[in-house]
């Protein structure tokens, strides 16, 4: 079959995210065509269940043309009105309203970005105006998580704790710190909820008080860990994080950029533990990957503080050319329809329980040794000694002959170089969708455990 010209073109002129610069130019590129529902077809005509709404982002599945339609309105209507010079539209405005009518009742006040790593940078930033606004300008450092991911952008990337994403970048940056994740499979203080609580509590209070509690600005976290291998904490942990950066004076920073919009069941995980935070990002399934859009929701408290912060007539200078985009936003609003009055939030809680099962019906399996989930976000920790945990040797590039043979078997989902597989089907999947899944994931773990090395 004559190869298509788009690989060399590709190979020759695009740089891709989150890859191998070298290891791209010898495989080329896979590319998708278009899509329908929960499945994908590729340029050579395959079809491919998608087992990851595309990034965690096509939350609605892919060809709603209800979606499309009201895109393609306000592109004729009105394609861009700037949110600078007091201008604004109205499915932006409409956006926003409804988004704080949805989310956790502490927060009030919404600014738009482009996606998650420019919503984390966003926060950073508000925080930072926030503490000089408000009389504490010592209040600098930032704690996250071990594993944890808040994008990419040039301060996000250090409060992501991934290594490739520090590797040769000069991050972190002195103000930013971890703690270790609450990562049940693996916790040094075992399994059981409260101990995995209490030793996140208290992780977070010894960091408090080594860096000093009137120099800590805020804590940042993913009520469940994503691209760090999907790690799902206890229930009430995330309540009890809150709680705890109440106690010691820090801002409560909750990104729900993977887990929001009923990806873990409610519209958001926050929702679920009754946690209230100070600051909230959101992007993927806001637009369901329809367009770029994120937003970070602030608290009332915080709004106020950097408001007040400037003197009368001096801009708070933070802004993109497209934040609070109208076709974005109308994209928004028809997406937020679609899970609610559209059902498929409902849908997605129903189906919840057959996910989990299929999970957990693969523990039986040589390979897997962790099944865990919450809602339609979920992983499987594939190992080589279950009675260790003992992981696979790197040297075996196990992920990526997974991937492979998950694509021959017509399959997506997200291979981690740790040997953990991470799911999240789109929430329009029916049973026959996850049949299929469980089918052709057993097939792959299958053919991968009969050639090991
Ligand atoms: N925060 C979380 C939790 C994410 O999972 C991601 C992306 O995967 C981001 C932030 C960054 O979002 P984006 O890739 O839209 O910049």
């Amino acid at each position: 079959m004559p190869t298509n010209p788009l690989v060399a073109l590709d190979r020759d002129h695009l740089i891709h995210p989150v890859v191998n610069y070298r290891a791209h130019e010898q495989r080329g590129v896979t590319i998708l065509e278009s899509g329908h529902g929960a499945y994908l077809r590729d340029t050579q005509g395959t079809e491919l269940l998608d087992a990851f709404s595309g990034l965690w982002c096509v939350n609605v599945g892919y060809g709603q043309q209800s979606v499309v339609q009201a895109a393609a309105e306000q592109m004729a209507k009105l394609p861009y009105a700037t949110g600078y010079f007091h201008y604004g539209s109205e499915p932006a405005i409409r956006l926003a309203a409804r988004l704080v009518e949805l989310a956790p009742a502490s927060l009030r006040h919404v600014y738009f970005t482009l996606g998650g790593s420019d919503a984390n940078d966003s926060a950073i930033r508000f925080i930072t105006h926030y503490y000089n606004s408000t009389g504490r300008p010592q209040k600098k450092h930032f704690i996250s998580i071990e594993r944890g991911y808040h994008g990419s952008s040039s301060q996000s990337a250090g409060l992501t704790a991934l290594a490739v994403f520090h590797q040769n970048f000069d991050l972190p940056l002195p103000s930013q710190h971890k703690i270790p994740s609450p990562y049940p499979y693996r916790n040094p203080a075992g399994s059981d909820a409260d101990a995995i609580i209490r030793a996140s509590v208290a992780a977070l209070r010894a960091k408090v008080q080594e860096l000093g509690r009137d120099n800590v600005a805020a804590f940042f976290c993913e009520p469940i860990q994503g691209s760090g291998g999907v790690i799902v904490p206890p229930k009430g942990w995330l309540k009890a994080m809150g709680d705890a950066c109440r106690e010691l004076d820090i801002l409560f920073v909750v990104d729900e950029v993977i887990t929001g919009f009923g990806r873990t069941g409610p519209m958001f995980a926050c929702e679920a533990e009754g946690a209230e935070p100070d600051l909230m990002m959101l992007a993927k399934g806001l637009t369901a990957g329809y367009a770029p859009m994120g937003a970070v929701l602030m608290s009332d408290r915080v709004y106020q503080g950097i408001a007040d912060g400037v003197a009368p007539g001096v801009p708070v200078g933070h802004g993109y050319t497209y934040s609070a985009h109208p076709v974005s936003a109308a994209i928004g609003l028809e997406v937020l329809r679609l899970y609610t009055e559209g059902g498929l939030l409902a849908n997605g809680i129903a189906q919840a329980p057959l996910f989990e099962q299929g999970l957990r019906d693969l523990l039986e399996h040589p390979l897997v040794g962790d099944a865990r989930s919450r809602g339609l976000l979920g992983a499987l920790e594939l190992v080589a000694d279950k009675s260790t945990k003992a992981r696979f040797d790197p040297a075996l590039k196990l992920h990526e002959r997974i991937a492979d043979a998950a694509y021959r078997n017509q399959v997506i989902f997200r291979a981690f170089g740790d040997n953990v597989l991470g799911f999240a089907p789109a929430l329009c999947y029916t049973q026959a969708d996850f049949e299929l899944l469980f089918a052709r994931l057993k097939k792959t773990l299958d053919e991968v455990l009969d050639q090991p090395d």
